[in-house]
């Protein structure tokens, strides 16, 4: 039996051109998009949600986190293109290697490479600089299991506060990530059953004095538009799996809710605008404190990735 062949398909022209054939369908929408007109639209949305949430400032120094996958060194490659229109804006970018063995070599490899092709700079940071360990160290030493935490809360906390040491570090007045789509309304929906206290915007521009904002350009593409855009222009990333990552309650939630949008297309979409709707009207504290260690806001007396540092470091004494 062999398979159909593609052309045998009807997939029709371009919703777009008109002319060429499509590669892609949007389900909700019923747009089929052909390889270039799939980028120009892929541009046009990360810039439209730059514009309406107010994302980036005209003269911002803009510090894109990569971690060698394909959403962050997507994220480089768009933003690139779009800064262009903005010279008295500037992109860098920073990796901060947590010393995951084997794993982040090719991280470092591919993100070094998309950077030297857009002629872009790329700081790198490690776990061990900043902190005088690697998760590695840490898990291989039982010191994770010890103090009850899993390896990807450690390196998620630890990530976040390495990333902005590297913003204060390199004078830049913005941190853009990569989180997509399906990120945000994935950590809106695990926040809820969880039923964290302070919830808060993913990924927009707030922020008071001395905090570097973080912001989301992808917080409206989804995920496989993301993957996409990465393969047909050809950047390369990391594909294989940390060997940290487990069945998280995360992943249940991503199961669940990509089967919902896949069965309810647009359901994402809806989901997270209602959602911030409602977040709008929650009053978010107005004054923040700073923790006594670092320096950084915070809602406790010593901030989460210094407690954690303070608990590794005094096992690793012992
Ligand atoms: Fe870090 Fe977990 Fe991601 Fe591995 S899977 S890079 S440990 S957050
Ligand atoms: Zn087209
Ligand atoms: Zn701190």
């Amino acid at each position: 039996m062999c398979a159909q062949p593609v052309r045998e398909l009807d997939l029709g022209v371009c919703s777009s051109c008109g002319r060429r054939a499509p590669i892609y369908f949007r389900r909700y929408s019923g747009v089929r998009l052909c390889p270039t007109c799939f980028k120009e639209d892929f541009m046009k949305r990360v810039r439209r949600t730059i514009s309406r949430y107010e994302l980036l400032r005209y003269d911002d120094r803009i510090l894109v986190a990569v971690s060698g996958g394909k959403d962050s060194l997507a994220l480089l490659k768009v933003l690139y293109e779009i800064e262009r229109d903005f010279p008295k804006s500037e992109l860098l970018a920073a990796l901060i290697d947590e010393g995951i063995d084997s794993y982040r070599l090719d991280c470092l490899r591919f993100s070094r490479e998309v950077a030297n092709t857009l002629n872009i700079e790329l700081h790198e940071f490690s776990f061990k600089d900043l902190y005088g360990f690697t998760l590695s160290e840490v898990v291989e030493s039982g010191i994770a299991e010890k103090l009850k935490l899993h390896p990807c809360t450690i390196c998620g906390v630890l990530r976040r506060k390495a990333l902005i040491t590297a913003a204060r570090r390199l004078g830049a007045t913005v941190i853009a990530t990569a989180h997509t789509l399906e990120d945000v309304a994935q950590t809106y929906l695990l926040n809820l059953l969880r039923g964290e206290k302070n919830m808060r915007p993913i990924g927009l521009r707030r922020g008071t004095e001395n905090v570097i904002p973080r912001v989301a350009p992808l917080r409206l593409t989804p995920q496989r538009e993301v993957a996409l855009y990465a393969y047909l222009e050809g950047i390369p990333f990391q594909s294989r799996s940390c060997p940290y990552t487990h069945e998280s309650m995360r992943d249940e939630i991503r199961n669940f809710l990509t089967l919902y949008d896949y069965r309810y297309p647009g359901s994402l979409y809806a989901f997270l605008s209602t959602f911030e709707r409602i977040l709008e009207k929650i009053p978010q504290p107005a004054e923040v404190n700073r923790c006594e260690i670092c320096g950084e806001p915070t809602d406790r007396r010593i901030c989460r990735a210094c407690e954690i540092v303070l608990s590794i470091k005094s096992l690793l004494k012992d």
